[in-house]
């Protein structure tokens, strides 16, 4: 048997002993500490490539969960954010870039007729909600089970599994994820399960003049990738339409990933509103609320209040603007789906070799991983799977020099730096030939 691999920790270990004392874990966000051994903290990021601050030199397949679309530090994006920087910042006040990019956008995403800035997509979310409600002067909401949309309050329910009763014409208990989260909010978030149309059907005949909106994220960027089959889509598109309640597509991670004009465009569905964020600048803080001219129009005094003293910065918009302008002009798209094609390729040749029963969900540029021989179409049935082989590769993948997150509802991600790194792809797949033999 292959001995198990070590990579020396020790700083980031003594770091984390430190940080310990003064932040809450260890970390700023609570999905960054991987145990009291195994927290790492980066040094730096170039391409596709982390380097912590032991020096280990990791390929990452996390891309801080998808944001660098085209590689950690790109000299083309950070040298347009420099000139953002040279601009001022912020001023509570316009500035004549907002427009270029809205452009952008408005090129890219036919949907995104109005275009309004934000900093984070927890923040373009609850912009997008507040505005269907303001549009529709209701209150309740419809999740899709699996979905992720921030840290909001209204948004972190999810489906209690067990109380879930299979084919009832009822609703789903629902819980909070987490603590910290009022039960009060409960009573106006409905759940219901990704791609089955019955259960739509059936939550619109009971609650469909009570909604505001669907949210839904067709490509489940939190959960394994999973896909909404086209039909599922077209019919909430039907059904937000026949009740008046507006259907926001939350392409946080998706939006200028899996195309040009998102997994919309792939789909070839028309939301009223969308929520972009991660790849829009390449990491650099922003986020996008769009849609529909007359709906946008509610953002206006006496409408729906929107605003955020760090909305539209220069430094973000510079990049911003250079970033969608390479993933609308040059093959970086294609160049980054094209990787994670031969990654997904090279990792089934292996898997195959040694009869490991597998599959993949979602799209090339950010794909799930499953050893079942179907991935699953919704999350009650990712649940259920066993993921446990998973989680163990994804943890001896670390030690041999590869980051992808060890929980498997998180997707692997692309980046254009991946496919014009010459041996990126040959490092990923000795090493997941390593690990599944452990
Ligand atoms: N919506 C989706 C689909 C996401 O994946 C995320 C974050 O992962 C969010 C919203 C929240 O974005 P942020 O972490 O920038 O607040």
């Amino acid at each position: 048997m292959t001995p198990r691999p070590q990579r020396n920790l020790s700083k980031s270990n003594a770091q984390f002993q430190r940080a310990l004392k003064r932040l809450p874990l260890g970390v700023s966000s609570t999905f960054r500490y991987w145990g009291e051994d195994r927290t790492i903290y980066v040094a730096r990021g170039k391409g596709g490539r982390t380097w912590d601050i032991d020096d280990n030199c990791y390929v990452d397949y996390r891309l801080g969960y998808g944001p660098a679309i085209l590689g950690y530090a790109d000299d083309r994006v950070d040298a347009a954010a420099r000139k953002g920087m040279d601009v001022g910042g912020v001023f509570a006040l316009s500035t004549e870039r907002e427009l270029i990019v809205a452009d952008r956008i408005a090129k890219m995403v036919p949907a995104a007729e109005l275009v309004r800035f934000s900093n984070s997509g927890t923040e373009a979310v609850m912009a997008a909600l507040r505005l269907a409600r303001a549009h529709t002067g209701r209150e309740s909401y419809l999740l899709v089970e699996g979905g992720y949309h921030g840290l909001f309050d209204a948004a972190m329910w999810q489906a209690d599994v067990e109380g879930w009763q299979e084919g009832g014409n009822t609703d789903p208990e629902v819980v909070p994820y987490g603590k910290g989260i009022p039960p009060t909010v409960r009573s106006l978030v409905h759940l219901t399960p990704m791609n089955d149309a019955q259960r739509l059907e059936d939550m619109f005949r009971r609650h469909g003049n009570d909604l505001a909106a669907m949210l839904i994220e067709p490509i489940q960027g939190n959960c394994c990738s999973i896909m909404a089959n086209a039909e599922y889509v077209h019919l909430a598109r039907e059904l937000c339409t026949r009740y008046g309640v507006m259907l926001i597509i939350d392409e946080v991670k998706s939006g200028f990933r899996v195309g040009k004009g998102g997994i919309q465009g792939i789909l070839g569905v028309t939301p009223d509103i969308t929520t972009f964020a991660k790849a829009v600048a390449n990491g650099y803080p922003i986020a996008i609320v769009a849609g529909r001219e007359d709906v946008m129009r509610s953002f206006r005094y006496g409408g729906a209040s929107h605003g955020g003293t760090y909305t539209a910065h220069s430094v973000s918009l510079a990049a911003a603007d250079e970033c969608l302008r390479i993933l609308d002009e040059t093959p970086a798209l294609e160049t980054l789906a094209d990787y994670g094609e031969r990654l997904k390729s090279g990792i089934s040749s292996i898997l195959n070799a040694r009869g490991i029963v597998h599959s993949f969900s979602g799209h090339p540029s950010m794909f799930g991983l499953f050893f079942a021989p179907e991935p699953p179409d919704n999350y009650r049935a990712w649940k259920t799977s066993d993921y446990s082989f998973y989680d163990r590769m994804a943890h001896y993948l670390h030690d041999l020099g590869i980051i992808c997150e060890p929980d498997s509802r998180e997707p692997w991600f692309m980046c254009e730096a991946h496919g014009t790194d010459p041996t990126c792809l040959a490092d990923t797949l000795r090493a997941v030939e390593t690990a599944v033999d452990l």
